[in-house]
């Protein structure tokens, strides 16, 4: 059957963010939080089939991360920590996001993404001279040379090589000033007013904070966790000692964290409270940039086989370091809006098992059986948000297709082991025995697979309704099912039909949602 995209040329990026949105809240994906009282900025909830989806991402990880992992543990740790975790992590001191407001629109920006994006554009710039030398030299084009040579690209990329040191100098040595005068120089403008009438830079602690203790008066203010990282470091000895962990080992844990995010738009790209996959992987000090190296491959990979092809994901290698690492790269996803940061691995040193040891007056130290020594491990991270990631499979999943009937279908192309359902069970009619034969199947398939069971409206829209949420198989019921315990089974994608014996779906389910290795 002939199906193909109809989006893509017709409609712009912003078109089609709006489109997913509307698309999440619609299929029961995403809700804005209370949203009967207009809802919370940038807090979300998760619906009957959002829930799903974002349990099978986090199985996913933790299976990859955990389960297949000899050396590697997962943990839970609470969200609130004694709070001088945060005075020694740096967070209380340092986990600041420059801030600048526009006077005429009254919008809040964050200088250093004002900056990013203005770097942005001159890179896109670049692009469209490579995009047009690719046309004009046809197969002799060697983008390489052409980078490395062409008088307008080379000025192009000088211009963002410029802004770049000087701004992240600024932001090092905390020179607000500075900041905003680059900004002026720039000539960057509010995108809401198109004026340039900015306010002072200002440092903003993104860390909410809130009182433990049943008095005011005695209370003492704890930090809702900004990241999940600090309850594995401080839970590492522990671990270590009861698990009879050696190195290198890591721990792994998702949950909640916060962060009062200065500009909160892009639905749950950025959220308030969002929740993160993380794992820390200790190692011997003078390893761990072979396993940066290690980690970086090993997460690319992992996004890989889920089938999401490899020209959405690029690594951006940090020059700007957080005051932990000594090493630094982004996992960037081609998000509706362009390529962001969907995942940090960062090489972390031991700052944060040093810190810890030296506030708390605890000893963290490993002693290590081959070399009969004594020290601090130094730390590989891996750090995903779950909510990017759900936005970035199903902006990836979202496709609208004209069929070759001149209809049109909306079908959520998800990898299969990440669809809320694996199957739904589908009576061709409500009578003749055929519910009582499909809730048979649907008892069978149950046990091991989210199956969802319909009677309602024609096959048709039944059908429809599953492309629309991504179920990969649905299964339908007649009366030949009766006689010789055969149904049809329909694919999502391709939209095929086949005839095959009950006995044979779980084994066909199995197969269609193992990863691709
Ligand atoms: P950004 O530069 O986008 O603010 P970050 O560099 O501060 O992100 P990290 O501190 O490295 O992010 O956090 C690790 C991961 O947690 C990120 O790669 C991202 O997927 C996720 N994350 C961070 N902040 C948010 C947020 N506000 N909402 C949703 N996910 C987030």
């Amino acid at each position: 059957m002939l199906q193909f995209p109809i989006f893509a040329p017709m409609i712009n990026q912003e078109d089609f963010f709006k489109k997913i949105t509307s698309h999440a809240k619609e299929y029961g994906f995403v809700f804005p939080s209370s949203e009967i009282y207009d809802g919370l900025s940038a807090v979300y909830d998760y619906g009957q089939n959002g829930a799903e989806l974002k349990n099978n991402i986090r199985q996913y990880w933790w299976k990859s991360m955990v389960q297949y992992h000899e050396n590697i543990v997962g943990i839970d740790a609470a969200i609130f920590m004694h709070p001088t975790t945060w005075k020694a992590s740096g967070h209380v001191d340092a986990f600041n996001d420059p801030l600048i407001d526009n006077k005429d629109s009254k919008k809040r920006y964050r200088a250093d993404v004002l900056v990013e994006d203005h770097m942005a554009k001159i890179e896109g710039k670049i692009n469209k001279e490579i995009e047009k030398a690719k046309k004009r030299f046809g197969d002799t084009f060697d983008e390489k040379q052409y980078r490395e040579t062409n008088p307008r690209v080379l000025d192009y990329q000088q211009q963002i090589n410029d802004i770049s040191k000087r701004f992240y100098q600024s932001l090092e040595n905390n020179d607000l000033d500075d900041v905003k005068k680059q900004i002026e120089e720039l000539g960057i403008v509010c995108p809401i007013s198109g004026s340039r009438n900015w306010t002072e830079v200002r440092q903003f602690n993104l860390m909410f904070s809130t009182k433990m203790g049943s008095t005011a008066d005695g209370a003492n203010e704890i930090y809702l966790r900004p990241e999940t990282a600090q309850g594995i470091f401080a839970n590492y000895l522990n671990v270590q000692k009861t698990g009879r962990m050696k190195l290198p080992f890591g721990i792994a844990q998702t949950g909640k964290a916060f962060r009062n995010e200065i500009v909160a738009r892009q639905f749950i790209f950025r959220m308030r409270e969002f929740e993160q996959m993380e794992m820390q992987f200790f190692v011997r000090p003078g390893e761990e940039m072979k396993w940066y190296e290690y980690w970086k491959q090993q997460r690319m990979q992992w996004h890989l086989s889920l089938g999401i092809p490899a020209e959405k994901y690029r690594f951006h290698d940090h020059e700007k370091l957080a005051h932990y690492a000594n090493a630094a790269a982004d996992i960037e996803f081609d998000f509706p809006f362009g390529f962001k940061e969907l995942e940090g691995i960062h090489s972390r040193t031991d700052f944060d098992l040093g810190a810890h040891q030296k506030f708390s007056g605890k000893k963290l130290q490993y002693f290590d059986p081959e070399t009969n020594e004594s020290y601090v491990p130094y730390v590989v991270e891996t750090s995903i948000g779950l909510d990017r990631m759900f936005l970035a499979v199903l902006s990836h999943a979202y496709t609208e297709e004209k069929l070759d009937d001149g209809s049109e279908r909306v079908v959520l192309k998800l990898p299969p082991v990440l669809a809320p359902y694996k199957a739904a069970i589908l009576p061709l009619m409500k009578k003749d025995g055929l519910p009582e034969k499909a809730r048979e199947i649907l008892a069978e398939l149950q046990e091991d697979f989210m199956c969802h069971y319909e009677e309602k409206d024609a096959i048709g829209k039944r059908y429809r309704r599953h492309d629309a949420i991504g179920t990969p198989y649905c299964i339908t019921i007649d009366h030949q099912s009766l006689e010789d315990n055969t149904v049809t089974i329909r694919e999502r994608d391709t939209m095929q039909q086949e005839r095959v014996a009950i006995t044979d779906l779980a084994t066909i389910i199995r197969k269609k949602i193992k990863p691709v290795k």
